[in-house]
């Protein structure tokens, strides 16, 4: 990464951060993370868990409001998601009555040894709610209108589980002058599998725009001078698109990847508020791996509630 690139990477999130009414919080929870790989007892847990703030800290520019999902007398929810540290891939885990603080996601996190080359995953999971239509609106729509609409313009997730694959020889730095050739990235996967839980890949309002195998988002065809085209599942960009888009398929072992200007418009076109939106050239944050199978597995999923 040049020296200019990483200036831009810092200063992103703090130029949007200045200009919001209130940040988008990613709230990591390490209760499924048996394997310990985030364990605050090793220094190498604290510094992934570093790591995934320094991620999770590339979309507080977004400022949409999203109202808390808090269950009460009467209202009750629960989810039930791949288990971020499986033992089996489908192993699941739910929780029920999970309280989600308001502009907050909560982003379970853990990891297991697989010997593919899988380096994470992404979901949200399966919802299920019950009581007052109020209640069933905030669960699903957080008070955003779009979300609920008959053809969702917009997205409310709650959150959901990241797998990340400890057979991986990862780098876990913040700087990456440490990333050696053929090393996975941790921020850079660690960015993108919470750009699909974002609902990049991974939503009906994203749904709604693709056909025919392109993105028809209008921010997104700005940018790129088209309709994009994405990939065999809809859940990335083709192949190719563009260089350094940290919403493709796969990720280039040994280099960092930023979120591009694609990637950003694209979030703005399913929904998401942003105070600024960085010019293409400046553009920051990062990557990922393998996880199309899984981003859909998730629509699937997501759907039913
Ligand atoms: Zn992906």
């Amino acid at each position: 990464m040049s020296v200019s690139r990483l200036s831009a990477l810092m200063l992103i999130p703090g130029l949007l951060l200045a200009n919001s009414a209130q940040a988008l919080d990613i709230v990591f929870d390490y209760r499924f993370d048996r394997s310990g790989w985030f364990s605050e007892d090793s220094s190498a847990g604290l510094m992934r868990r570093e790591v995934l703030q320094q991620a999770a800290s590339v979309f507080s520019g977004f400022t949409d409001n999203l109202l808390a999902i808090d269950a009460s007398a009467g209202n009750s929810w629960s989810v039930s998601f791949q288990h971020p540290s499986w033992s089996n891939w489908l192993e699941q885990v739910t929780v029920s009555n999970l309280l989600v603080p308001e502009n907050s996601l909560v982003v379970f996190v853990g990891a297991s040894s697989f010997s593919g080359s899988v380096l994470g995953a992404a979901g949200g999971g399966n919802v299920s709610a019950q009581g007052s239509q109020a209640f069933l609106d905030t669960v699903a729509g957080r008070g955003q209108a779009g979300a609920l609409a008959a053809v969702p313009t917009d997205v409310a997730p709650w959150g959901g589980s990241i797998w990340f694959n400890s057979y991986q020889p990862w780098y876990i730095g913040l700087d990456d002058s440490g990333l050696a050739a053929g090393q996975p990235d941790l921020l850079t996967t660690a960015t993108h599998e919470i750009a699909h839980l974002l609902g990049f890949g991974a939503s009906a309002a994203w749904d709604a725009l693709v056909q025919n195998g392109v993105f028809t988002g209008e921010y997104a065809s700005a940018v790129y001078g088209s309709a994009v085209p994405v990939d065999g599942v809809a859940a990335h960009w083709a192949y190719g698109v563009e260089a350094d888009n940290l919403m493709d398929p796969g990720t280039v072992p040994g280099k960092r990847e930023y979120l591009s200007a694609l990637d950003y418009a694209a979030l703005r076109d399913i929904g998401w508020q942003v105070s600024a939106v960085p010019e293409p050239s400046t553009l920051s944050m990062l990557l990922l791996g393998l996880v199309g199978v899984f981003a859909r597995w998730r629509r699937k999923q997501s759907q039913r509630f």
